[in-house]
């Protein structure tokens, strides 16, 4: 690696970050903390952090010791001011002299020694930081010095490699007693440049974040040249025939399977990843060996869980079911286990595997997001690439099963777990068709706002795309009357999320005619767009959610977009009534066949809705026949209030969060007894 560390930069981080108001040594850390986190082989995803020992001014003027650490869980790619913690430094200092320091009074402390309370807390390692005298100390889980340090005889290796300018110390979770050893260390050899935690990661140091910024990739370089050196092979044996298609197969079993042993209490999304190096790792004869060892650095742990679910490249429902049970026994029987030396205190967090690999193919991040699945896929790739590195070296080796418990649920790294209340449809997806405007983008946003992943389906690109982009979905321009085309975006979601959960079959358009003397081809076309693609979007969503289904998982709910035409036709409206009533039969039909298969269906008829169908001029038009204001007409129903697009998207919500309700209409009028369902 080289040094990027450029002068001009330099100053124009000094002059941007203090114009937020970062002094120059706070801004020369953060540029720093940018450099750093630029290169994914040194941190990914929160990982690392970085600090730096200054004075700052209290209210009354005075000067105060101060020390600036990245707070827990911020990336240290782009960070900012607002990414640093201010602490009294003096007051942290004085825990030096404790023999012992309990988590909770550690966390406690931090609190206090907040110079600005609402501050984010600061990282869990910031007691390192603290007792270590260095004024910059930086700290990464460098791919390169992990393969040196993750091998059975580590300490010697790592000695070997680093020299004597660098401090190598046996793994310790982090935390109070680390940062003990660590500062005793550093106090008997006070020239060193950095100090290497076994299994863990390495910590530089400099008396200006340069200083400290170059130590950090000479130290990275030290390593990278003893993987260079003495790279063997690796993973030779056996090799697995790549199966691109069985993708589209097993993803819905896998999510059905995940699902289940959550006991449907959340949802589960699933990121793919596959390259070159996945597939050989995946194909190596000793895969079980080194991927069952443990992660590469213990912050990892929270995430991927210790241990990955290998399944077998030959797969169907019930091996794949089976082998998430034999997944979730063996992690209950670990905690079980090690919860005892805790007194039974630990509450077990999901016991389902979070990283899946499948020989062959690649491998799947599990998460309760999207946003999380892609984050939990990264450290799986990133813990393949250190894997690899140290047994081209030698053997792979990680921290103890006991040590591994430890940190997976040590109090501060499970802060970073704890979130608010789950919204309801969280880890769900959901797809709604002609989700781009009116009634199908109110519906995408609120099951957005209810957790869900949306696929926004809808035949104008512009947009799909603003409307995918503002709910960060996934957003598919396709015509619905088109099966291929269907078809396919099935296809994307299935390798976007690994799964389907939710359907609004909405789209549709309005077509009228006198019914005694419309064309055929008028009809024929309302009949593509208002029944056959229901249609052919509820036959598509079957065949995923049966597959979840067959695994163990809930299937899914249909929800179409029925219409009032559909039992209380309007004059010269058949175009559009007749295949809506044939639409309303589908969510009975849907309902009657596939409850066994665990899907559900359900309608919902609304009447006089401002959208694309009933567009301002057709409102206008009907008000003025009717001898009616425009808003009298919007509001002729028993309740007096103009029905939204967004009135019609919370029963498309009610519908698909009732788990018994099924086959059933929802009428959202206002109140029409005249359209009333009998
Ligand atoms: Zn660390």
């Amino acid at each position: 690696m080289t040094i990027k560390w450029l002068y001009e930069e330099e100053v124009s981080a000094i002059k941007m970050f203090g114009r937020q108001g970062a002094s120059a040594p706070l801004a020369q850390c953060i540029h720093a903390s940018r450099l750093i986190g630029a290169s994914k082989t040194l941190v990914v995803h929160g990982g690392g952090n970085t600090s730096v020992k200054t004075t700052t001014r209290d209210v009354l003027g005075r000067e105060v010791n101060t020390i600036y650490i990245k707070a827990s869980g911020h990336d240290l790619a782009g960070i900012n001011i607002d990414g640093f913690t201010a602490l009294d430094l003096d007051k942290l200092k004085e825990l030096e002299g404790l023999n012992r320091l309990s988590d909770d009074h550690m966390l406690a402390v931090f609190n206090q020694a907040k110079l600005d309370f609402r501050s984010p807390s600061p990282s869990v390692e910031t007691l390192m930081h603290v007792f270590l005298p260095a004024p910059y100390i930086f700290h990464t889980h460098a791919n390169s010095v992990l393969a040196v340090t993750n091998q059975p005889n580590g300490k010697t290796q790592a000695a070997k490699v680093f020299g004597p300018n660098v401090i190598v110390l046996p793994y310790a979770m982090s935390g109070f007693e680390l940062a003990k050893k660590a500062a005793i260390a550093a106090r008997k050899y006070p020239d060193v440049s950095a100090l290497v935690v076994i299994k863990h990661g390495v910590f530089t140091f400099g008396i200006s974040a340069k200083e400290a910024y170059g130590n950090m990739i000479r130290v990275v370089n030290f390593a990278k040249a003893s993987v260079k050196r003495s790279r063997k092979r690796v993973f030779v044996g056996r090799s697995q025939p790549f199966l691109p298609y069985s993708r589209q197969k097993l993803a819905p079993l896998l999510r059905g399977a995940l699902i289940s042993s959550t006991g449907e209490t959340s949802g589960v999304i699933l990121e793919f990843r596959t390259n070159q190096l996945i597939r050989k790792f995946l194909d190596g004869k000793d895969l079980t060996r080194y991927a069952n060892t443990g992660p590469v650095t213990p912050d990892h742990v929270i995430w991927t869980k210790p241990k990955p679910l290998i399944l077998p490249s030959e797969f169907d429902a019930i091996t794949v079911r089976r082998a998430v049970e034999k997944f979730t026994v063996a992690y209950k029987r670990y905690f079980t286990k090690n919860n005892q030396r805790f007194g039974k205190t630990k509450t077990m967090r999901e016991a389902s595997p979070r990283v899946v690999l499948v020989p062959g193919q690649g491998l799947y991040g599990a998460g309760d997001t999207a946003e999380n699945a892609s984050m939990i896929a990264d450290l799986a790739e990133n813990w393949i690439e250190v894997i690899t590195a140290a047994e081209s070296i030698g053997k792979f080796s990680s921290i103890s099963t006991r040590d591994m418990f430890d940190i997976e649920y040590w109090s501060p790294e499970s802060a970073k777990l704890e979130v608010a209340i789950s919204p309801p449809l969280k880890g769900r997806v959901a797809l709604i068709t002609g989700g781009g405007s009116g009634i199908g983008q109110a519906t995408a946003q609120i099951f957005r706002d209810a957790g869900a992943e949306v696929v926004v389906l809808d035949v104008n690109a512009n947009a799909t795309r603003s409307v995918a982009e503002k709910l960060d979905g996934l957003g598919l321009v396709v015509d619905v009357t088109d099966a291929i085309a269907v078809g396919q975006a099935f296809k994307r979601v299935i390798s976007s999320f690994g799964g389907l959960d939710i359907v609004v079959s909405n789209a549709g358009g309005a077509w009228q005619g006198e019914i005694g003397t419309v064309s055929e081809s008028v009809l024929r076309k309302s009949f593509e767009l208002n029944f056959f693609a229901h249609q052919t979007i509820a036959q598509n969503a079957v065949r995923v959610m049966r597959a979840q289904h067959s695994a163990g998982g809930s299937g899914g709910c249909i929800l179409f977009n029925t219409s009032k035409q559909a039992v209380n036709p309007g004059k010269n409206f058949g175009p559009y009534g007749l295949p809506k009533a044939a639409t309303l039969f589908l969510v009975r039909q849907y309902a009657l066949d596939h409850g066994k298969h665990g899907i559900r269906t359900g309608g919902v008829n609304a009447d006089r809705v401002r959208s694309g169908l009933l567009s301002d001029e057709m409102i206008a038009m009907r008000s003025k026949a009717r001898k009616l204001s425009e808003d009298e007409y919007l509001r002729g129903n028993l309740l007096g209030r103009e029905v939204t697009a967004n009135d019609v998207a919370k029963a498309f919500l009610d519908l698909a969060l009732s788990p018994s309700t099924t086959g059933a209409i929802l009428t959202v009028d206002g109140g029409n007894i005249e359209a009333a369902l009998r």
